[in-house]
């Protein structure tokens, strides 16, 4: 039997062994998901060498790229990956959470321009995704010590954005919104760019936040990072199994979320 964990701190909020193992049942697969809390980061690929592979969340998945023998090219590109495959003690990285944040915005096309609002680990994944289907990619934050990582992008302040530019897509990666009703920056300055847009995302899944109820007032297509979750669940699922068929993990995985 096969043994697959997310690992990460904290990890009871996470949703991925739900999903994981519905997948697992329905498509009658030899194993097991489970979650596994990490505090000492430099355990990480002493424990990924004892099971077939992992999910990393928060705060690990900049380690999950360093201990890596083997990198795919968005892992690279990235410098961060959430999926870790174990074969033969050799540890090969992946970055699902681009391909699932791609498939989300599918029906969100044609995008030329986009603004991702935050610049870190997640922001990081999106810019690069976009930057796959040929979109400009601008990026905007609350404080620039993370500029030095971004070096492929346009960055600025929120303060320093040009409010004349006209972006298709505007997408929240900050954890603005996720435990309280706070916006990513000032009211005004959102207000500004959405009544240009055509396209809001949020990262943040299962909440009306309000960064989406300000863009559905300005009549935006919106969606919350959901999608992206279930997605880059199923990119992993398929990753973990050599199993292609993501029609039928994602209704699995669906399902699960859907559960009691
Ligand atoms: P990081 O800690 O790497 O980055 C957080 C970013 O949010 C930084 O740019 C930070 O700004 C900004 N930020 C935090 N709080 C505020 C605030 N109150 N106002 C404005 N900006 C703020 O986190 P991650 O990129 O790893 O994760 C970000 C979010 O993405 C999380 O909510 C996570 O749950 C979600 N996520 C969702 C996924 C999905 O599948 N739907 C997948 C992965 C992540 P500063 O630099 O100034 O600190």
């Amino acid at each position: 039997m096969k043994i697959f964990a997310v690992i990460g701190d904290p990890i009871m909020h996470s949703k991925s062994p739900r999903m994981h193992n519905n997948a697992l049942q329905v498509l009658k697969k030899d194993a097991v998901y489970t979650r596994y809390h990490l505090k000492d980061k430099t355990r990480l690929r002493e424990i990924i060498r004892k099971i077939d592979g992992a999910n990393i969340t928060i705060p690990f998945k900049e380690e999950a790229c360093d201990i890596a023998d083997f990198k795919d090219e968005s892992v690279t590109h990235i410098g961060s990956a959430n999926t870790l495959l174990n074969i033969n003690s050799k540890i090969y990285a992946y970055n699902t959470d681009y391909l699932g944040f791609l498939k989300a915005i599918e029906n969100f096309y044609p995008i030329e321009n986009a603004l991702v609002l935050g610049a870190g680990g997640t922001a990081k994944a999106l810019a690069y995704a976009l930057k796959t289907k040929n979109i400009k990619v601008t990026i905007a934050n609350r404080s620039s010590f993370r500029f030095e990582n971004l070096t492929n992008y346009s960055c600025f302040l929120y303060e320093q954005l040009d409010l004349n530019e006209k972006f298709d897509l505007i997408v929240n990666t900050t954890s603005a919104g996720l435990y309280d009703e706070k916006l990513p920056c000032e009211e005004n300055i959102l207000k500004n760019i959405f009544q240009k847009a055509k396209f809001a995302f949020d990262v943040i899944y299962g909440k009306n936040t309000s960064f989406l109820k300000l863009a559905r007032k300005n009549n935006l297509e919106v969606k919350d990072g959901v999608q992206m979750l279930l997605w880059q669940g199923v990119f992993a699922f398929e990753i973990f199994l050599e199993c292609q068929k993501p029609k039928e993990i994602f209704k699995a995985m669906e399902m699960a979320l859907k559960l009691p």
